[in-house]
């Protein structure tokens, strides 16, 4: 029994194994209760086992882009392309063959993607999400017109599919956004919802489901183009969408320094070309350390969000701000003016000055500095992006041995 004591489930808080076992409870029963609502043809069965060549084609194609993408999105509901072939199977298939897609799509997923990677209560739950879904919607078809099971006929029909799609949308949707509230209830609003860019996804995924079932009924062949379709898909769109969570940094939000840089060069060259100018400020949050020391890691952690917000809040719409380490933090500002840089420069003084940051369980943090360095080009003596960040640090050095909490941009700007 020491495995099954192993498992990360016993570790849960109650309230969310409560949650997830009574959804887990809930899709067993629809299951049942679904199953002898239509009888099963020898057609059927082989729809079904062209599905599943289906699944496995589209898992092994794009296996190693969903595993980076999911580990990428962060704590928001995830969408994948499978979404394609399930709802293809609602509005083809009786239920229990339905049903026995999608479990055998979220055991193959678990076999060839998560297997030692994710807890295996969750790849539960969101197995009874997609089954309950499965089965609310199958139950909706029923009474459109038309063949049972197939796509509904007519206009009428055209707003059942719809009405089908909207409710396993709604359904696995509100099952996992409850999972996730009830397992981080202190997660931001932005973070629990997700991307709308997933939701699009999803949507999209159910589109290709029908046609895919239209393919079935027609020329199960067909199904290959869908296949190598949703391949391509995975690769020009969606591995873009991973490679832009890897440009921002995970604790603040900002940019990484890397993409940072990329940017910075390309601004660089650019100033260089139009004769435009490009200011850099550098910032370093004053005894970053003694604050880590009195209230912990976390605060500090909480104090850098904020710090990064304030920034973001501070600069304009086109500046680029990224964490550069630590407590450090670069801005690039194009096209701006000496005084403007000092002028930006001195409100995100202030700005971090003024915050008031709310640490659970051990008050608030207040007067939190933050000594910046800037500098500016074109100034003599820089003609190179490195140029232009040395003299900010060269500046930002300046600030802290001035005494901290203040501006200093290199000569001869201000
Ligand atoms: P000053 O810059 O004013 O000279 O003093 P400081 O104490 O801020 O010194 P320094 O910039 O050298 O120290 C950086 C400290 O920031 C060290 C570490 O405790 C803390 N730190 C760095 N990265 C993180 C982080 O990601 N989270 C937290 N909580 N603290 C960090
Ligand atoms: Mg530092
Ligand atoms: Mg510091």
């Amino acid at each position: 029994m020491g495995w099954v004591r192993g498992f990360e489930v016993w570790t849960t808080p109650r309230h969310v194994l409560a949650y997830v076992l009574v959804v887990d409870a809930l899709a067993l029963i629809a299951t049942g209760s679904t199953a002898a609502l239509l009888p099963v043809t020898a057609t059927d069965w082989i729809r079904l086992g062209i599905l599943a060549g289906c699944v496995i084609a589209h898992i092994e194609l794009s296996r190693s882009i969903e595993r980076a993408r999911k580990l990428a999105s962060g704590a928001g509901p995830f969408v994948d392309g499978l979404t394609v072939w399930h709802f293809t199977a609602v509005l083809i298939l009786p239920a229990p063959l339905a049903t026995a897609l999608v479990v055998f799509t979220q055991t193959y997923v678990w076999f060839r993607v998560w297997r030692g990677r994710r807890p295996l209560y969750k790849w539960v739950f969101s197995a009874a999400t997609v089954l309950l879904a499965t089965q609310a919607s199958a139950v909706l078809l029923l009474a459109a017109p038309g063949p049972h099971p197939g796509i509904p006929t007519g206009w009428i029909g055209i707003g059942f599919i719809l009405a089908a799609a909207l409710l396993r949308w709604l359904i696995n949707y509100s099952l996992i956004l409850g999972a996730i509230l009830v397992s981080s209830p202190d997660l931001r609003a932005g973070q629990i919802v997700g991307e709308f860019g997933e939701q699009v996804l999803e949507a999209g995924a159910m589109g290709i489901g029908l046609a895919a079932a239209g393919l079935v009924e027609y020329d199960p062949r067909l199904l290959i183009g869908v296949v190598i379709g949703l391949y391509a898909l995975h690769r020009s769109v969606l591995l873009p969408q991973f490679r832009r969570a890897s440009q921002t940094d995970g604790k603040t939000g900002l940019y990484t320094p890397n993409w940072w840089h990329q940017i910075a060069e390309g601004a660089f060259t650019r100033a260089e070309a139009e004769r435009t100018s490009l200011g850099v400020l550098m910032l370093d949050l004053d005894h970053f350390k003694r604050l880590n020391d009195t209230h912990g890691h976390l605060a500090g952690d909480q104090v850098l969000r904020a710090v990064a917000d304030a920034i973001t809040d501070a600069v304009r719409s086109y500046d680029a701000a990224c964490r550069w380490g630590g407590e450090e933090f670069a801005i690039l500002l194009p096209d701006v003016g000496p005084e403007e840089l000092h002028e930006i420069a001195e409100r995100l003084r202030h700005r971090v000055r003024s915050l008031v940051v709310d640490i659970p369980s051990d008050g608030k943090v207040t007067d939190q500095t933050v000594s910046i360095g800037g500098a500016r080009y074109p100034s003599p003596g820089i003609a190179s992006l490195s140029d232009l960040q040395l003299a900010a640090d060269a500046a930002l050095y300046a600030a802290k041995a001035a005494g901290r909490d203040r501006v200093r941009l290199a000569p001869p700007s201000i």
